[in-house]
């Protein structure tokens, strides 16, 4: 479709980037074009209305830029799902592994109920590592998570696959694939 064209047309592909033999995808050129990051926002928050979500969960750090106006164009609330050590208040936190190493997460938990329904929002679907920590600290939280969109499935990595039994019924959205 005419928006999709848009919004790849907008990723800059950047050879060697953070390390030897990765093709890093650049989402900047796309921010910087209102007409792009209108259309993606609207994308998005589509899938968050129509998977019935009551917050938008956004993984730092770009999913901080996609997920904000996601969710006021949505109009649900923003949570921001942190490196661990960033949130001043009471968190949970998850671990998960990395290639090289592993890192961890942070939710403040208190801003999660069980009625609430998450749309976990991120630019990037690689391995799924992040996404599924994201899914597990949700869950841990008492809140269900309605679906998980991405500007971009990196499909050889198969993170769909991996995150196939942390979501259960709920839909992975790429509007996007690679
Ligand atoms: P995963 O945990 O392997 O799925 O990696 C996904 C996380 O790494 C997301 O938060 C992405 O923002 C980031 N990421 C991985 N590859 C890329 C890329 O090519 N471009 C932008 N972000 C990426």
């Amino acid at each position: 479709t005419d928006i999709k064209e848009l919004l790849l047309s907008r990723i800059r592909d950047v050879a060697d980037y953070p390390e030897p033999g990765v093709m890093f995808k650049d989402i900047t050129p796309l921010l910087a074009d209102p007409a792009a990051f209108t259309a993606l926002t609207d994308a998005l928050a589509e899938i968050a209305t129509e998977t019935g979500a009551t917050k938008v969960v956004g993984l730092e750090a770009r999913g901080f830029i996609l997920g904000a106006p996601v969710a006021v164009r949505a109009g649900l609330g923003f949570i921001p799902v942190r490196k661990a050590g960033k949130l001043p208040g009471a968190t949970l936190r998850q671990a998960y592994d990395l290639e090289y190493g592993s890192a961890e997460i942070e939710i403040h938990a208190e801003d999660l109920t069980s009625a609430d329904r998450v749309l976990i929002v991120d630019d990037v679907l690689a391995t799924g590592g992040t996404a599924e920590a994201a899914i597990h600290l949700i869950q841990r939280a008492g809140a269900e998570v309605s679906g998980l969109a991405v500007l971009m499935e990196l499909g050889f990595l198969a993170g769909r696959a991996r995150l196939a039994p942390a979501l259960g019924e709920a839909p992975l959205e790429a509007l996007l694939q690679v």
